[in-house]
């Protein structure tokens, strides 16, 4: 290890206790840490070990693993420079606005090394007041934080990090997939290592043993052991420095993981090895201990490498982002712009073949764009003026002059790239149970060695050593420890291909068990791209005035039936305090005068007299939005919507898998019904308002139901949210608010059924997983304590145990039918 206690690695020159470097003769520096005066290389240091013991945080100086880095970046430059970070035009490529002040940033944190580094950070600036989360994931050293920026500004909680001697900037995607690069690099250079010295240990070792029956000159055969000390020890001292240091993070943190038993065979094996060579014992285990070090190496490298391709959709989406657009000055002319620098407002050329670098709006031209790497939707989508096209497609037939509306962390791009980390960063319900397991597991395996070592070096004390050590190995529980996350990780790849993007780590988990799927209607079973067909005048003001009240009402609605109202209407009217009521309508004041459009009940509630309809009306099986003033109905839209292809099929495959369907609507009584009967819909009910529909929810869970509900992410939230598992359908400028727990950007219905079966494989693949895990383990343990395993079949078996497990996971990789 780097580090024991720095004070004690240069008796003459002391270290400083906080960063190691070197205290210069006679600083008077010092902080009191545990109690005892430490000494400090420097006044920053001490303040910075002052503020961490001041915080309650001196548990950092017993659980970190290496002195904090140099204070050199702490110098008041680098402040100032943080400063820079709270300027707007500086925030918006990688800061997201939400709701009020509330603003979030993924970042990345250098100088973390351990466990106890997480644990800190989290402490410290989780305290913040005005931070409101603030999270890290240990393998990327990655944080997301959230924070109140009337509160707290960025730069305060960058300095606070940097207060605790830690280095925060923004994320930046490059600067991790580098960091990835050197970890694969890295773990292919052990692999590598272990490989040669397993191929001639085990030459050598072969001679040895034929040496044994058939008589072996001693010297030859003492020449043989030493060259195979020297081979093995590159083997030992670089390949398989990993698992000594995780092994030795795990017992400072007193929470023995799988590669404590791991370290103590390949350290026990090849010291005792060297220990033999060096005083002619009997054995040596050169070739076990290369061996098992390039088995166990190449298992990490598989699981390692699925993590980083799942972690690598979130990267790849990224990439796709352009760095350099055609805008298109006032005069006319063309300059060619980083896509940072664009603006809202700004218009850009998008050539055929190039990516379209920010969210718009068609202003010329008529193509198709292709969404695969954004939705999984293979076909090319057409797309003419006044269409929506989104950052991160590509433009395939004739050149597309657009509007920019949204840039930076505003795109649907960032959104799903900020869904899709969020998932990451939270560990699944069965993983941490795993871990929980796996310490136990550990801890049993280790008293079961050390009973094997005593009973044998009682009755043979000859073979003790051989038979603890092949225990240890063919016990080693890598392959339970692999069991779980290789399989979710492959699954959640798959589906994320598919358009289907899990946001919330349990998600898997829950949709494996669902009971009962609940749809919403509009937009959901239904394209949500509404049509106008009729408008029935009831009272005095004309069709085009009824339009212009109602699209001024909607102007800020998201509603699929608000967008269709605002795009039905070429008149401009301004509406004053406006209020939406979910589910119900919306209330404004438009020139004067107060109006409500919405559901009929909803539209009578500002006092009008409900008189009947014409009958044509009341027959009608298309969605009606009512408008009315403070006297009454004024006019009826009737809207047609279509049918989201293969809903049926969906449905029925639903069905197929055991899974009960229901919709719950807040339309109308007969449009519900036509829907209902056109999908074989059993349990459909209609003029819903979201609380009860969220009450139907809880009713379906009090008896025992485990629901997921399917509806759009902005109208639906509250209902989403009571649900086990939510889904939200991805349509475009809704995804940035949605808090669903997967998102079906694909917006395909059959892949609910293909999410549905993955999530149940996923879970079987684990079961077999662990039951092969457990099978083998009460197999191959009885014989290797009996003695009838020489360590290098344990090696053997261990890892072949192993690679079955990451195999069989694997297979989730590939979603049959696709
Ligand atoms: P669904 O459950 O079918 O998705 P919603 O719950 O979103 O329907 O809406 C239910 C009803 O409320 C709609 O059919 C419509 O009459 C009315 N409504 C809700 N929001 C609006 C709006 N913004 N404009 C007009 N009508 C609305
Ligand atoms: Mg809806």
């Amino acid at each position: 290890m780097s580090e024991a206690d720095p004070t004690t690695e240069a008796a003459s020159q002391p270290a400083c206790f906080h960063c190691g470097l070197p205290v210069p003769k006679g600083a008077p520096y010092q902080a009191v840490i545990d109690g005892q005066p430490r000494p400090m290389c420097c006044p920053g240091c001490q303040a910075v070990a002052e503020s961490i013991v001041a915080a309650g945080l001196g548990d950092f100086y017993r659980h970190r693993e290496g002195p904090a880095r140099t204070v050199q970046e702490l110098v008041p430059e680098a402040l100032r420079e943080m400063a820079l970070y709270d300027q707007p035009e500086l925030q918006k490529s990688f800061v997201h606005a939400e709701a009020g002040s509330v603003r979030e940033a993924s970042l990345i944190l250098e100088g973390i090394t351990c466990a106890a580094c997480v644990w800190l950070n989290e402490r410290h600036v989780g305290a913040l007041p005005g931070v409101l989360s603030f999270q890290v994931n240990y393998s990327t050293h990655r944080a997301r934080v959230r924070w109140d920026d009337s509160r707290i500004h960025l730069s305060d909680i960058l300095k606070a990090i940097s207060a605790i001697g830690y280095i925060a900037h923004p994320f930046d995607p490059g600067r991790q997939e580098a960091v990835y690069k050197k970890e694969r690099g890295q773990a292919l250079r052990r692999i590598g290592v272990a490989a040669l010295g397993t191929m001639q240990v085990m030459m050598i070792a072969v001679g040895l043993y034929a040496g044994d029956y058939q008589g072996m000159d001693p010297e030859l055969r003492e020449f043989l052991r030493w060259v195979s000390l020297l081979i093995a020890l590159p083997v030992v001292l670089y390949s398989a420095r990993p698992f000594f240091q995780s092994a030795w993070r795990d017992l400072r943190r007193r929470r023995p993981g799988m590669d404590v038993p791991v370290a103590l065979a390949i350290g026990g094996a090849f010291l005792a090895s060297a220990y033999n060579t060096l005083t002619g014992g009997a054995e040596v285990y050169y070739d076990s201990v290369t061996m098992f070090t390039f088995f166990l190496l190449t298992g990490r490298y598989l699981e390692m490498s699925a993590r980083h391709r799942a972690g690598q959709a979130a990267e790849e989406l990224v990439r796709l982002m352009p760095a350099t657009a055609t805008r298109i000055a006032e005069d006319g002319s063309e300059e060619r712009v980083a896509a940072v620098q664009l603006e809202p407002g700004d218009r850009v050329l998008v050539r055929p073949g190039e990516t379209v670098p920010a969210d718009g709006r068609v202003l010329e031209g008529q193509s198709s764009v292709d969404e695969s790497l954004l939705s999984g939707e293979s076909l090319p989508q057409p797309c003419a003026p006044g269409q929506p096209l989104i950052g991160g497609t590509v433009n395939i037939e004739s050149p597309l002059l657009m509007q920019v509306e949204k840039v930076g962390e505003d795109t649907v791009l960032s959104a799903i790239v900020r869904l899709l980390d969020r998932a990451q960063t939270e560990k699944p319900r069965v993983a941490r149970l795993a871990d929980r397991v796996a310490g136990w597991f550990v801890v049993a395996l280790l008293l079961l060695a050390a009973a094997v070592a005593w009973y044998w070096w009682r009755t043979d004390p000859a073979h003790a050593f051989a038979i603890t050590l092949s225990v240890l190995v063919v016990t080693c529980p890598c392959a339970l420890s692999l069991a779980t996350p290789v399989a979710v990780t492959a699954a959640t790849g798959a589906l994320t291909r598919l358009g289907l993007l899990t946001t919330r780590s349990h998600a898997l988990e829950t949709l494996a068990r669902v009971s009962h799927m609940v749809f919403d209607k509009t937009g959901t079973l239904t394209e949500g791209r509404l049509q106008l067909v009729r408008v029935q005048r009831l009272g005095q003001l004309t069709r085009d005035r009824c339009l212009a009240i109602a699209a001024a009402l909607e102007q800020g609605s998201e509603h699929p039936l608000a967008r269709a109202l605002v795009r039905e209407s070429e008149v401009r009217l301004a509406a004053l305090e406006v209020r939406a009521v979910p589910g119900e309508g919306v209330e404004g004041e438009v020139q004067g005068r107060r109006y409500r459009i919405g559901s009929r009940e909803f539209a009578l509630g500002l006092g009008g007299r409900s008189r009947p309809l014409p009958a044509a009306l009341e027959e009608e099986t298309g969605t009606l939005v009512f408008l009315a003033d403070g006297r009454g109905l004024l006019a009826v839209f009737v809207f047609e919507d279509r049918m989201r292809p293969g809903a049926q099929q969906a449905l029925q495959a639903l069905r197929e898998l055991g899974i009960e369907v229901s919709l719950l609507s807040g339309d109308a009584e007969r449009p519900v019904r036509r829907v209902a009967r056109a999908l074989d819909i059993e349990h459909a009910v209609s003029g819903l308002k979201p609380q009860q529909k969220l009450a139907h929810l809880k009713a379906l869970q009090a008896q025992g139901a485990v629901v997921a509900m399917v509806g759009d992410g902005v109208n639906d939230a509250p209902v989403l949210a009571g649900a086990q598992v939510s889904i939200a359908m991805g349509g475009g400028t809704q995804l940035a608010a949605s808090a669903a727990d997967m998102v079906l950007l694909s917006e395909q219905l059959p892949h609910l059924a293909d999410g549905v079966r993955t999530a149940r494989r996923t879970l079987s693949v684990i079961r077999q997983n662990l039951g092969w895990a457990a099978v083998y383990n009460l197999c191959a343990v009885p014989l290797a304590v009996a003695g009838w395993v020489a360590p290098w079949m344990a090696a053997i078996g261990m890892s072949l145990s192993s690679l079955l497990v990451v195999l069989n996971s694997l297979r989730l990789r590939r979603i049959p039918g696709q």
